[in-house]
């Protein structure tokens, strides 16, 4: 099955003032304005969603947040529910390692599966984050875990919404350190762990229609080599989508892809 490639920048606690957003952002536009064929993601902080929505409107590119609670409204406070997000953005990253398990937040998988349920049912689209943490992966444990999250994520979810999902495998290791997983290794884990819990919990249609990204210290330099996996369908990228190195990024995408020069 021949899977759109979807590149998403996660910019996380970066570029959050209007004026220095919009400075970056006025240097990877034209570039990222020539690129045709993927689906691109900008999920800045939530201070600047309302600008982006403006910005990015008349582009190809799509606005996407870094969170959102599952309830529409109430007693919340600090929270961004989905509903509040659903005039802006078309994608919402959810369970992101960062989120999963730091001081601020320590998301539960129950929480994970209610956010999921609540961007789908506004008609958003979920870019719901997985992976395995150093220690699972030495221990041999990568598989149990990162399908353990894929079937705790999805509880309650029915086939059609589950096929427009998009799924991030991000290896917590290799997250920000310079240190990616082997194309290899990625494809292996999306390939057994994540489509085959899908084809499990639904059927082998879904778990191939599921966009599936890798992420974990993607540069443009070693993109490409991601991106000829049969099972990997684009990138979650942060540290890289916060350089102009973002553009060539972009690029090699496109120039991966069968018609792609
Ligand atoms: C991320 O934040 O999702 C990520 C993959 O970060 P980096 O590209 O910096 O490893």
């Amino acid at each position: 099955m021949l899977r759109k490639p979807i590149l998403a920048a996660n910019w996380k606690m970066n570029l959050g003032r209007s004026e220095e957003a919009l400075a970056f952002f006025r240097k990877i536009r034209p570039g990222l304005n020539e690129i045709e064929d993927i689906d691109l993601v900008i999920c800045p902080p939530a201070t600047v969603l309302q600008q982006f929505a403006e910005l990015l409107a008349p582009t190809r590119m799509a606005l996407g947040a870094q969170n959102a609670h599952w309830e529409d409204r109430g007693a919340q406070t600090g929270e961004i529910s989905a509903l509040m997000l659903v005039d802006l953005c078309e994608y919402v990253i959810l369970g992101h390692s960062e989120r999963r398990a730091t001081e601020s937040s320590q998301e539960t998988d129950q929480a994970i599966n209610n956010k999921l349920k609540a961007v789908l049912s506004h008609g958003m689209t979920p870019i719901l984050c997985l992976g395995e943490n150093l220690e699972q992966n030495r221990a041999g444990q990568t598989d149990a875990f990162v399908s353990g999250q894929v079937r705790a994520a999805f509880e309650g979810v029915d086939a059609a919404q589950a096929a427009t999902c998009v799924i991030a495998y991000e290896p917590i290791w290799a997250i920000g350190t310079g240190e990616a997983a082997t194309p290899a290794d990625a494809n292996r884990v999306i390939g057994i762990s994540i489509r085959g819990a899908l084809a499990k919990l639904y059927d082998e249609d879904v778990a191939q229609q599921v966009r599936v990204q890798y992420g974990g210290s993607v540069t443009a330099d070693n993109i490409g080599e991601f991106m000829v996996m049969p099972e990997v369908d684009g990138a979650l990228v942060g540290g890289a989508s916060l350089k102009p190195e973002f553009v060539e990024l972009a690029r090699e995408i496109v120039k991966s892809m069968p018609s792609g020069s």
